[in-house]
């Protein structure tokens, strides 16, 4: 059973130390600067047989400004009625803030099971004072530390109690739910039926990335400003994107480094790489006033690195002044800059106002497709010798070098092996004239393609189970 437990709270109250200190581990950025946590993160934490999704938010008011604030409102507003509970954290040495009636208010209303949480109540007088609380209209105050790890028992007991009512009342009001998050655990690889297609927008600051994600998830789970790199963690949200269920990680962008924030990009770029690793469509994102510099080539390349099928949008052409080269002559860049993405889909989209975003999803579900696809045995090896009449291998030293056997080891991506004499002896450009001839005949755009080649074993590596005796075939 799985529930899921929002925390919220004021700024520096102490969300991210509890949110750390449930899930076991520390993914949650700590800092003392009030708002330094600005997006919802995910964790799992678990209590007797029940897993808890913890969300962990923004502060409800932000540091400067009151658009900001009223940013901040909405998300925080949008992880309530996604949740099943709410873990209200306030300031036991604080006492009670206007930020925390305005909060209590909206949770009230809201929220369908609310614990106040009354921390940094290590010493005794702030147990004494969390009384003042009361106040709240939430109920009883739960003093705890979750820098010191007090009370944090109690409140994983008070949300396995809930978990337990909500199990007998079934449903669940909410359309929109969050699913058991991969954030810190185990890359899942097998492509069972039914599990969303992983989705990671990746590109530089400011591309837009948040407003795209905004704009397909349909409310503001994410938080986007003029500021570059705002989103700083990997964070994800599952819906159904027009009939297709998905599951999109938002990522900080791999910017680079800037010494102040040192800390802070460090921990953003290995977030980027774990949504990419989490992921089986990459979307790259480019500002179509700057597109495929060299940052975004880099992006687009590390994606590849990593085997993800991978589409490429044009971000911002609604922008009709600002964009640096018409579709055509970006087209024509793309398949110059990147040879590795040969095929790829290249989209012109608007994330401000949704143009583009329905080719968009086709282009992700596509992309998918390609990347899960599976070639028949006897096919390719049709093809294989379509190949070496057209094109004979090299003959080093005049000894051809004989290739004999290919067959699809393995999907997402499509892996193949050669069986071959003296596989050391082909060189880059023949490897890629089969690598290109597989995508062109097989019809895998966009997608990277494994080859290896290997040196004929005694018997064939296919025929598992059975041994195959030297001599006969069958
Ligand atoms: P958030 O902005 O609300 O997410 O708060 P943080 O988790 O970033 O914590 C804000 C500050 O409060 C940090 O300096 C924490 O070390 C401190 N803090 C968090 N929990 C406790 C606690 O239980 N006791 C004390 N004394 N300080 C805490
Ligand atoms: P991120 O850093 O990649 O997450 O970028 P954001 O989503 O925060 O967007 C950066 C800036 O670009 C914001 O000011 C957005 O309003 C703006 N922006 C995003 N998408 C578009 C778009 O399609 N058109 C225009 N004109 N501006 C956009």
């Amino acid at each position: 059973m799985t529930i899921t437990v929002a925390i919220v709270g004021r700024p520096n109250v102490g969300k991210s130390t509890l949110f750390n200190r449930l899930i076991g581990r520390r993914l949650a950025l700590v800092d003392d600067r009030p708002g330094v946590t600005r997006d919802i993160r995910e964790g799992i934490a678990g209590s007797g047989g029940v897993r808890f999704t913890i969300l962990d938010t923004a502060g409800v008011c932000g540091p400067e400004t009151v658009s900001f604030e009223a940013d901040l409102r909405k998300m925080t507003d949008g992880a309530i009625k996604a949740c099943d509970a709410c873990l209200f954290v306030v300031d036991a040495r604080a006492g009670v803030t206007g930020a925390d009636r305005d909060l209590a208010a909206m949770l009230r209303k809201r929220a369908s099971r609310v614990i106040l949480l009354a921390n940094k109540a290590e010493a005794r007088d702030a147990v004494a004072g969390s009384h003042e609380f009361y106040a709240l209209g939430i109920g009883e105050p739960m003093p705890i530390s979750a820098e010191h790890g007090e009370g944090i028992g109690t409140v994983l007991d008070r949300l396995r109690m809930i978990a337990e009512e909500r199990a007998e009342t079934a449903e669940r009001p909410e359309t929109f739910r969050t699913e058991p998050g991969e954030l810190g655990g185990a890359c899942t690889a097998g492509n069972h039926a039914g599990r969303p297609i992983q989705i990671a927008v990746i590109g530089r600051p400011n591309a837009g990335k948040s407003t795209l994600v905004n704009r397909i998830v349909g409310y503001e789970r994410f938080l986007t400003g003029p500021e570059a790199g705002i989103t700083r963690d990997a964070i994800s949200v599952s819906i159904d994107w027009r009939g297709t269920p998905v599951r999109i990680w938002d990522t900080a962008g791999l910017r680079r480094k800037s010494r102040v924030r040192e800390r802070l990009e460090r921990l953003s770029v290995s977030d980027a790489l774990r949504a990419v690793r989490f992921s089986d469509v990459v979307v790259v994102l480019m500002d179509a006033g700057c597109p495929l510099e060299s940052q975004d080539l880099k992006i687009a390349d590390l994606a590849v690195q990593e085997g993800r099928a991978v589409v490429v949008a044009a971000n911002k052409w609604d922008c009709g002044s600002g964009r640096r080269w018409t579709a055509a002559d970006l087209g024509e860049r793309f398949t110059r800059l990147l040879p590795q993405l040969r095929g790829a889909p290249l989209l012109m989209i608007s994330a401000r106002t949704g143009k583009g975003l329905e080719r968009l999803q086709d282009a992700v579900v596509s992309a998918h497709d390609v990347w899960n696809r599976r070639v028949p045995t006897a096919d390719l090896n049709r093809w294989l010798a379509d190949m070496l009449a057209l094109h004979p291998p090299p003959a080093p030293g005049g000894r051809r070098v004989r290739m004999r056997y290919i067959t699809q080891v393995k999907t997402r991506p499509p892996g193949f092996i050669i069986m071959c004499s003296r596989p050391e002896e082909i060189d880059e450009s023949y490897r890629r004239y089969l690598i290109n001839g597989l995508r062109d005949d097989f019809d895998f755009p966009g997608t990277p393609i494994r080859l290896t080649l290997r040196a004929r074993p005694e018997r064939n590596p296919f025929r598992t189970g059975k041994s195959v005796r030297p001599g006969r075939r069958g």
